[in-house]
């Protein structure tokens, strides 16, 4: 019996969500890989200010990897996939990050669903603060399913739910920008006791 995310014909939004580390873009890449083995079309995008790995693959903290297509995190982009599907019409479109992406990114999503298309999102809920990603978090609450992934905690070992941001080896302060790319060397996930926001109000 095939599974019910492969077997489903009209389309559906599904976010995938969590701290850094807690295997979202694994998730999403296995989704990926399911339709593809159902030999339906698959497509999908990245935002280019993810450079961390490269440009034209999602790639796991884990070392996995699917080729994919860069746009840029702003209207013009959310253009480019419109337009990218409208030549290429695919079953399911993969959305790595969309916590980088801007809100009308949640009006591209429906749009799409309703066409048809089953969009799987993966994006960081909370930003290095604890605070929310507003893309993240509009498209969850209009998802029609939301799977919430943790991480390991590095200081305790329990579930991680935070984003802890670290600068020069220590927890960065709550006024540090938002926006800072990068891997292991600036974050690791902890759970919300160990979760340090220096400066917080
Ligand atoms: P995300 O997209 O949510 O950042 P990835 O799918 O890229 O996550 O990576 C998940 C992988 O990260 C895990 O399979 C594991 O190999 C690795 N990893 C590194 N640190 C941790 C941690 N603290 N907790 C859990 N997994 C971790
Ligand atoms: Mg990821
Ligand atoms: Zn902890």
């Amino acid at each position: 019996m095939p599974d019910e995310s492969v077997r489903v014909r009209s389309g559906l939004i599904r976010v995938i969500t969590g701290p850094m580390f807690s295997g979202k873009t694994t998730e999403l890449i296995r989704e990926l890989e399911r339709f593809r083995f159902a030999k339906k079309s698959v497509a999908a995008f990245k935002p280019s200010i993810d450079t961390r790995y490269t440009q034209d693959a999602i790639s796991s903290h884990s070392g996995l990897g699917l080729k994919s297509i860069a746009i840029e995190p702003n209207g013009e982009g959310l253009r480019s996939v419109r337009n990218f599907l409208a030549n290429n019409p695919s079953h399911a479109v993969g959305f790595d990050e969309i916590n980088f992406l801007p809100t009308e990114f949640v009006e591209l999503a429906e749009d799409l669903a309703s066409s048809g298309i089953t969009i799987l999102a993966t994006g960081l809920n909370l930003d290095f603060r604890g605070e929310p990603f507003v893309t993240t978090k509009e498209l969850m609450v209009r998802a029609d399913s939301v799977i919430m992934l943790t991480a390991i905690c590095v200081r305790c070992g329990r579930r991680a739910t935070r984003t802890q941001r670290i600068l020069n080896g220590v927890p960065a302060p709550y006024d540090s920008p938002v926006l800072l790319i990068g891997g292991k060397e600036a974050y690791e996930a902890r759970c919300r006791a160990c979760h340090e926001v220096p400066g917080a109000k």
